[in-house]
């Protein structure tokens, strides 16, 4: 395994630090303090090409390798990691859905104007009565005048209530096979009637992430709004959702690397007992037990990346990059609060930003206990 970055991917990194510094970490905290999207820097990102990451030039992506992904988030995610979260959304499960599976007409609708960053991608799967339980979704799409009739309700979805929303690619029970269902997906553009959602929902974290209820009351949409197998829709999101743990691992780092500068830093300033904190073993112990995780996580999620670059299985190395990079990120927020003290818990300060911002990632795009059955699964039990 060799991943030291091509020339593409380490330009991308630059152009990634640079907007990363100079605006990201500059404006997000004031979107992050109000609750609200910033989805001006993300059409900024998204002229930057930054949108269309995963996505073919043919397509109007940038056709950038996994492994310069999670090297770009590493960036993104230094700086703030609802930007990140909301970005990572739109480039993984928001948009692959119609690259992978779509055919070349819905590409070309939908795909185009996702990749150059004109619209933000959603991905519709979480129900209120099924979350890690996808089979149990309960929304219907039904055979209507040529089309398709939708009714049901999504829950906790991140970016399809944004002013920069196309509408959602959602999983909906197509055919009851009896005890067998078939799961179908199918594109559903704001604005179609029957088609609301419910307000901006409240997280501890990621502030600046749109995520809402959705609901469908007989929404109709043509046949061509269904995308690929119309029996295979949920081995399709699954399939989304392995790319999407990389990219949770990815953002996972970043907000590591961002608690352990942070208390670095802080502890090399902060004086106690006549001396820097950082001069007691306590202390160094912790910042080191930090880098050393992440160092461990970091090789995890690189070479997931590198395995699905290379055209080779991943679904369990994904699941082990996300487990572990989201635990040691969780456990690194907490410890550099701590070695922040008081400050540390003051909403003002950025450590306490990226702690709250950290208990998602154990709980987003399969929860770590699923992490663990695919992992399980995948060792024959
Ligand atoms: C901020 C945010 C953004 C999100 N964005 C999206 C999105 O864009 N699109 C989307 O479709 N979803 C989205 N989700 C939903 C997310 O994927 C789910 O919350 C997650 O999959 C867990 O489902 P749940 O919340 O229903 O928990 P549940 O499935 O009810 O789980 C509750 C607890 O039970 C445990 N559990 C469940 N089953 C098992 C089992 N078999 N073995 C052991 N433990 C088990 C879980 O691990 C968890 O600890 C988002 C969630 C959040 C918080």
């Amino acid at each position: 395994m060799d991943f030291s970055l091509t020339e593409d991917e380490r330009d991308l990194v630059e152009l990634c630090r640079n907007f990363a510094t100079n605006e990201i970490a500059r404006r997000a905290p004031a979107a992050w303090d109000r609750a609200e999207c910033p989805t001006e820097l993300l059409r900024e990102m998204g002229q930057l090409g930054l949108l269309g990451m995963l996505i073919p030039e043919e397509w109007g992506g940038i056709g950038m390798s996994t492994v310069g992904f999670v090297a770009a988030m590493e960036q993104i995610g230094l700086a703030d990691q609802s930007v990140a979260a909301a970005w990572q959304a739109h480039v993984t499960i928001g948009s692959l859905p119609l690259y992978l599976f779509g055919n070349d007409a819905q590409r070309e609708r939908w795909l185009r104007p996702l990749a150059a960053g004109h619209v933000l991608g959603a991905f519709g799967l979480t129900e209120p009565d099924a979350g890690s339980d996808t089979r149990s979704i309960t929304t219907r799409a039904e055979r209507s005048d040529g089309g398709w009739r939708i009714n049901g309700r999504k829950a906790f979805i991140s970016n399809a209530g944004t002013d920069m929303s196309f509408g959602v690619t959602l999983l909906a029970r197509a055919e009851s096979g009896g005890e067998d269902p078939r799961f179908g997906s199918f594109v559903v553009e704001k604005d179609t009637p029957g088609f609301t959602m419910g307000p901006k929902m409240r997280g501890i974290g990621w502030r600046g992430l749109d995520t809402r209820e959705l609901y469908f009351d007989d929404v109709w949409v043509p046949d061509d709004h269904l995308i690929g197998n119309p029996e295979l829709g949920l081995r399709q999101f699954l399939a989304t959702l392995e790319v999407g743990r990389i990219s949770i691992a990815a953002l996972s780092l970043s907000l590591t690397q961002a608690v352990l500068n942070l208390a670095t830093d802080y502890a090399r300033q902060r004086h106690q007992f006549g001396r820097p904190i950082s001069q007691f073993q306590a202390v160094q112990f912790k910042l080191a037990d930090i880098a050393t995780e992440l160092e461990a996580a970091r090789w995890l999620t690189y070479r997931a990346a590198y395995l699905r670059d290379s055209g080779q299985p991943f679904l369990k190395e994904a699941s082990m990059a996300k487990l572990k990079a989201s635990r040691v990120a969780t456990a690194a927020a907490s410890e550099a609060v701590q070695i922040h003290g008081g400050v540390g818990y003051m909403l003002d300060s950025p450590v306490a930003r990226f702690y709250c911002d950290s208990k998602v990632l154990e709980i987003g795009e399969g929860t770590n206990e699923i992490q663990h059955v695919v992992i399980a699964r995948a060792l024959g039990c």
